[in-house]
């Protein structure tokens, strides 16, 4: 690991001011993620500011009738909230899905939004990436190993994943991103512009600017419905997925759908929503028409079909 130098910032105007005048600083919420990439030196931030202290922990009622979720909320206690669970159940069962509990006990709400893909030659340094190091060209396309990578939204330059399981059923409820910048400024990305596709600029995971804190994170007021989530993983935990899907099944049949584990961010189309009554097939048929799958990940066009027509046997028995 290279040295760095380390602060702790004791409110959020403060870690965004240290940022911005800091050049190679990083923010460090839980460091699940962060620390794994400094100790392989894929990341090297020559500061850290730890925002553990300033606050932001907490989930509060929103005027509209949904939640607030403080960026510093731990997974584990996110997903143990009473309101959460019953009226958000697939952000629930989400992270419930996703690393293991100790992970969840220090990841927070934002880190998980931010964590980095876990595609292999982003992590191994002796590998050209694109994402890593602009220009370098990418491991995976180069004749690497795709597998667990994107079918869906990539580019020449990248075909990278976004792991997280929580940001796919934030997807699916139309979730809110609020952050802060420098001179005070609040933004509110809604989820779905929140993540990108990486196009000619794979370094950028998100539309997040350079010195943005992420403050909360706002979910709506509850839609109902039958709210499940279904993770396929090459093992049964501890493990990223090959293909996710977050579902919420209304009584007359219509819903919401969107799926991890196939594209850069979360993939969701309102239009595919629409298809519900007309099965799974239908829906992934149009959520993956563009899709360009490598030989080695073409299973998880018919794998993301099975996984959502399992999720709506899921739903159906909820509604039992
Ligand atoms: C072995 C293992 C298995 C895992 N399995 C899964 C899994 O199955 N599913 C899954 O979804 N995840 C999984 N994870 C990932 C884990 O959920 C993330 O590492 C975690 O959520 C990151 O949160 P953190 O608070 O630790 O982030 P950190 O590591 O502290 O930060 C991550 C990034 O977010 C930035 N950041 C943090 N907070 C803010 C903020 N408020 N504003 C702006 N930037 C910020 C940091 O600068 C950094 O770039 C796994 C991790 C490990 C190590
Ligand atoms: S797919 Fe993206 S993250 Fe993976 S090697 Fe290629 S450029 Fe890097």
């Amino acid at each position: 690991m290279k040295p760095f130098s380390y602060e702790r910032a004791a409110t959020p105007e403060a870690a965004v001011a240290a940022l911005a005048r800091t050049p190679g600083a990083r923010l460090i919420a839980g460091g699940t993620n962060l620390l794994d990439l400094m100790k392989l030196r894929v990341e090297a931030p020559t500061h850290l500011i730890d925002i553990n202290a300033v606050g932001l922990d907490r989930i509060t009622p929103t005027d509209e009738g949904g939640l607030r979720i403080g960026a510093l909320v731990r997974n584990t206690d996110l997903a143990a909230d009473a309101r959460v669970r019953r009226d958000y159940g697939v952000l629930a069962r989400a992270l419930l899905a996703g690393a293991s509990g100790q992970l969840r006990n220090k990841a927070t709400t934002a880190g998980n939004l931010l964590q980095r893909t876990r595609c292999p030659y982003f992590y191994d340094t002796d590998m050209p990436c694109n994402k890593r190091e602009p220009g370098s060209g990418c491991g995976a396309l180069q004749g690497g190993h795709s597998r667990p990578l994107a079918v869906v939204g990539g580019s020449d330059q990248c075909i990278a994943t976004h792991p997280s399981d929580m940001a796919v059923a934030l997807r699916v409820l139309d979730a809110t991103v609020e952050t802060l910048q420098p001179d005070g400024a609040r933004r509110f990305i809604p989820l779905a512009d929140f993540h990108r596709l990486p196009g000619d600029t794979p370094r950028h995971d998100t539309t997040l600017a350079p010195a943005e804190l992420i403050t909360a994170v706002t979910l709506p007021a509850p839609v109902g419905g039958m709210q499940v989530y279904r993770k396929v993983r090459d093992r049964a935990s501890y493990a990223f997925a090959l293909v996710s899907v977050a579902a919420i099944v209304q009584p007359d049949g219509s819903g919401r759908v969107a799926l991890g584990g196939v594209a850069h961010k979360p993939w969701r189309m309102e239009e595919a929503d629409a298809e519900l009554p007309r099965g799974p097939q239908a829906v992934v048929d149009r959520l993956l028409a563009d899709a360009k799958p490598r030989p080695d990940n073409a299973f998880k066009l018919p794998l993301a079909q099975r996984t959502l027509a399992a999720a709506l046997a899921d739903a159906k028995e909820l509604q039992a």
